[in-house]
């Protein structure tokens, strides 16, 4: 994917406010944000708006395949600072919580590693103090059919190679709803309907991940380590593997089969991974629904106007001149959905308490945590693993392989699960394993 090829994106936003005219707007519904919370939310509600009277308010910039930063240096002009207040990066350095989150239109799925994994049943069964954990409407079962509608949309996959043939014949629960989920059995050189990759491989013909082996390879010996039984499977993942190469996806954006680039982390500028500017914003687009970038809301209040119910006060961002601009708005409207991420949505509703127009319970803020998400680096493996991110050249990896035998690192998301004693292990993009 060139830039050139970039540019033939269709746009998915506009601006808002740059006209000297007016700052103030009236919408039926506003959803603030754009990353999975909001984009659902717009994507589900605007059948119920007249066209352009929902509208997406995202304080982030639109990046489309070819935008995103492809070297070290263009990722550190990336981080957003107050000076450079539209950066990709937002990071958030406390005294006892790190946190990384994307500031653009598709927020966190622009640079996640984009594994869709449903949460075990037992989550749900979750007790503090003999109370259950969440509500009792909300259970696993409940969840399912849902759990279906959005790995649909998201169009998950798997990378399975060669040594997965037994195991793709058979149907999959985490696939389950995805377009591939079924067509498994067909997926064979000798039937009608081949999938292949980027090389035109099918699985018969695609050999595993080096990194995928040496995460097997780490997980066991961690496991045979704790003498803990470990179970690893390959991570159900929303990127396009084997579907599109150059055709519209179900909503009608153009897609390219993942080059296993390993630039995921930093934007997808193949088109291949399922950000949420490849599905949910398109069809909140095309039901009708506006969306409009740079736009960050700052707070919210009652209306002082009998005809809304809400009062959004938001500084839109643009560049003029080359120079970047900042213009306040104000923004009515009826229904108001606030999607702005856990930091962003909280955030907007402590300073609007502190205007003391809105007010809201003391927890408000309070006991946050970072879902026991850890990242860890292994070393010193025999061989490459291929875990850096090497840019749209597959040569360079290939070329690599027998230069770098020694592996620098090897990366390992461990996340959350702890409280059933258990760990989930996952390598982006990757595999999974639960010990
Ligand atoms: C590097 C990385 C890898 C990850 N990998 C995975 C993974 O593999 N699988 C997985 O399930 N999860 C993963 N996650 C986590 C996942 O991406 C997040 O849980 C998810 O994006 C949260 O969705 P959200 O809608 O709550 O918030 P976000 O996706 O953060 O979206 C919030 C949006 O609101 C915007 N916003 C914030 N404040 C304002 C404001 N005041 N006005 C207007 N807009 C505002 C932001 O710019 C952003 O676009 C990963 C996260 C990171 C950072």
């Amino acid at each position: 994917m060139t830039r050139k090829q970039a540019s033939q994106y269709q746009r998915l936003s506009s601006l808002i406010g740059t006209q000297p005219t007016s700052n103030e707007y009236c919408f039926t519904a506003v959803v603030v944000g754009s990353g999975y919370g909001a984009s659902v939310m717009a994507a589900r509600l605007s059948p119920f708006f007249p066209n352009g009277q929902l509208v997406v308010l995202e304080r982030g910039q639109e990046y489309q395949p070819g935008d995103f930063p492809t070297y070290l240096k263009q990722a550190v002009h990336a981080l957003k600072t107050p000076i450079t207040p539209l950066g990709l990066f937002d990071f958030k350095l406390t005294s006892d919580l790190d946190v990384l989150v994307a500031n653009g239109l598709g927020g966190g799925s622009l640079i996640n590693a984009g594994v869709v994994l449903a949460p075990a049943p037992s989550v749900f069964e979750q007790k503090s103090e003999g109370k259950p954990v969440w509500p009792r409407r909300l259970t696993a079962s409940q969840l399912t059919p849902f759990y279906r509608q959005v790995r649909q949309m998201l169009a998950v996959e798997k990378y399975y190679d060669h040594h997965d043939v037994a195991v793709v014949r058979r149907h999959d629960p985490q696939l389950e709803g995805s377009w591939l989920f079924g067509k498994e059995p067909k997926a064979h050189t000798c039937t009608s309907y081949t999938l292949t990759d980027f090389r035109g491989q099918t699985i018969y013909q695609r050999s595993p991940l080096a990194k995928g082996q040496l995460f097997r390879h780490t997980v066991k010996s961690w496991a045979s380590h704790h003498q803990r039984r470990s179970w690893v499977a390959k991570a159900p993942i929303a990127v396009n593997l084997t579907q599109h190469h150059g055709s519209l996806n179900a909503q009608g954006i153009r897609q390219f089969k993942c080059n296993l680039c390993g630039d995921c982390v930093t934007g997808c500028n193949r088109g291949a991974k399922n950000s949420l500017t490849m599905n949910y914003l398109p069809l909140a687009k095309a039901r009708g629904a506006e969306i409009f970038s740079q736009v960050e809301v700052t707070h919210i209040r009652p209306s002082d106007q009998p005809d809304y119910r809400y009062l959004i006060q938001a500084t839109s961002r643009y560049l003029e001149n080359n120079q970047l601009k900042q213009k306040k708005l104000v923004i009515y409207c009826n229904l108001l959905v606030l999607g702005a991420g856990v930091l962003g949505t909280q955030q907007i509703l402590l300073r609007s308490a502190a205007t003391n127009y809105m007010r809201f319970s003391q927890r408000l803020g309070k006991n946050l945590s970072g879902n026991a998400d850890a990242i860890a680096f292994t070393s010193a493996h025999k061989a490459f693993s291929g875990s850096v991110g090497s840019g749209n050249s597959i040569i360079q990896i290939t070329i690599l392989v027998p230069l770098l035998p020694i592996s620098p690192n090897f990366l390992i998301h461990l996340s959350n699960v702890l409280f059933l004693k258990k760990v989930l292990f996952h390598h982006h993009s990757c595999h999974f394993c639960i010990i």
